[in-house]
């Protein structure tokens, strides 16, 4: 752990390094991309909640999807001295240098669900995200075996995106050289946006003149936008369609049969995860990891969590066994 402040060298001199002494000291900066969102305002809560619990003080900032917003946001933290930084990054390919110079104050960085490239991160905490993509391709693959696909990317700066993309095409790609799927669009949606996704969705379809069986959408945001823009054309519920992080609305929609599916991932596991490795980094201590992932500059030692695919069938058994949403919030009008 990091030396600092007057506090804990007094507690040294005085009567040596208490547990507890060294657990208050613990302080840790979360700077998220975008709280705008159902899905993070998720995440920094029950990771607040847990670092709390272990000791820990949480600064927690929103970089609302601006790039130099979070870099100043870091910098913020490095000043305020904390001993952890746990970043969602909106740009993983922009923190470099703001990481170099936490490192240099001797701040460990763990990145959160999305791997920041060529920086010097002590950790990555996220789901298995080439996983993500293949749920969503083979879901879809098994009710629209064939037919026209259009492809929806996510953010082209979030490295997940990429990644749902490559699972995506481990599934697609054999079918589409077969010949039973045809790629008629592709086209990737700036900061996740359901309004962004919807313009796309019309364009599509107007180029395409509606013949479009199956959109494969990267999350439920965005899948939001693409089913407005189909519910238009009186298509919503005719193309198959999938999404993922099970935001209420994304659930709701399933029930009523316009959209085909979602992706599970259980925040909960995550966020305790990530502020227990938070806690430990601070701490100095060793952290098990499961994966390793080469973000350009190292490969970062990773905790990978299994992704579950979620139909209209199994809502009962996952989200609401879960308690991730209730039974009434789902199915009350
Ligand atoms: C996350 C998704 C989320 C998306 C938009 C991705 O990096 O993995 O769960 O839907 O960002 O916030």
């Amino acid at each position: 752990m990091k030396l600092k402040g007057g506090l804990l060298l007094a507690a040294l001199v005085v009567g040596g390094m208490s547990a507890a002494v060294n657990a208050k000291d613990l302080t840790i900066g979360m700077s998220i991309d975008d709280l705008r969102l159902e899905r993070w305002q998720k995440d920094s809560s029950i990771f607040t909640q847990k670092a709390e619990a272990l000791g820990a003080k949480v600064f927690v900032q929103s970089a609302n999807g601006d790039d130099s917003a979070q870099i100043s946001q870091i910098e913020n933290m490095i000043n305020r001295d904390v001993d952890v930084l746990v970043i969602i990054p909106h740009n993983g390919d922009v923190l470099s240098n703001v990481i170099a110079e936490a490192k240099r104050s001797g701040i460990k960085v763990l990145a959160y669900d999305r791997l920041i490239n060529n920086a010097d991160l002590d950790f990555y905490v996220s789901f298995d995200n080439e996983k993500v993509g293949e749920l969503q391709a083979e879901t879809i693959v098994s009710i629209k075996p064939e037919g026209n696909y259009f492809l929806m990317g996510g953010s082209p700066v979030d490295n997940n995106a990429k990644l749902f993309r490559q699972g995506q095409m481990n599934i697609l790609q054999p079918l589409i050289d077969k010949g039973a799927i045809k790629v008629i669009g592709d086209q990737w949606v700036d900061s996740w946006l359901p309004e962004k996704a919807l313009q796309i969705m019309e364009n599509a379809l107007t180029a395409n003149k509606n013949n479009i069986d199956a959109v494969v959408a990267s999350n439920d945001a965005t899948a939001g936008g693409a089913i407005q823009a189909l519910s238009a054309q009186g298509l919503s519920g005719k193309v198959a369609i999938s999404g993922q992080d099970a935001d209420l609305a994304a659930i709701k929609r399933i029930v009523e049969g316009t959209q085909t599916m979602t992706v599970y991932k259980p925040i909960t596991k995550l966020a305790d995860k990530a502020a227990e490795i938070a806690v430990g980094l601070a701490k100095d201590e060793k952290i098990e990891s499961n994966a390793s992932l080469n973000n350009g500059m190292k490969e970062v030692p990773s905790y990978l969590l299994d992704p579950i695919a979620v139909v209209k069938g199994n809502i009962e058994k996952t989200i609401i066994q879960d308690g991730f949403h209730s039974k009434e919030s789902i199915y009350n009008k």
